[in-house]
């Protein structure tokens, strides 16, 4: 059923708390950790709880949680004391989406002008 855990889903498994991660922030909804390979002082990811295999499907199935994902985002953001910072939702493998439950990257700490994820 949509929405619901995949066995071999990693960030399922971060959902499950079966992985461990470094959890900055959690709702009923999202879960908000530290990006294993950061590649910005400030990298975070923000995760649906619900499995969705991009963000796209994910607004489509579920526009609250979406928002809330785009909202959880912001709060990082402003947790970790940065204002200027880039959200990136890599869709695709040929995008550079390496693992396929949805989520956003927040980059930031840095000068964000010229570098991708
Ligand atoms: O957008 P993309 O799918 O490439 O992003 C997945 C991200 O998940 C990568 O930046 C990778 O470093 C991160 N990751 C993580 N913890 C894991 C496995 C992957 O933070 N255990």
């Amino acid at each position: 059923m949509a929405g619901e855990p995949q066995p071999d889903c990693l960030f399922c498994k971060i959902v499950a708390g079966e992985i461990p991660a470094t959890v900055v922030r959690k709702t009923e909804r999202t879960l908000a950790f530290r990006d294993i390979a950061p590649k910005a002082p400030v990298h975070v990811l923000v995760i649906p709880h619900a499995h969705y295999p991009n963000a796209a499907a994910l607004a489509a199935a579920e526009p609250e949680t979406a928002g809330e994902l785009l909202a959880e985002a912001g709060a990082v953001a402003a947790d970790e004391g940065i204002e200027d910072y880039r959200l990136i939702f890599n869709t695709g493998a040929g995008a550079g989406q390496t693992v396929f439950h949805a989520h956003v990257h927040v980059l930031g700490g840095m000068s964000m002008t010229e570098r991708m994820v």
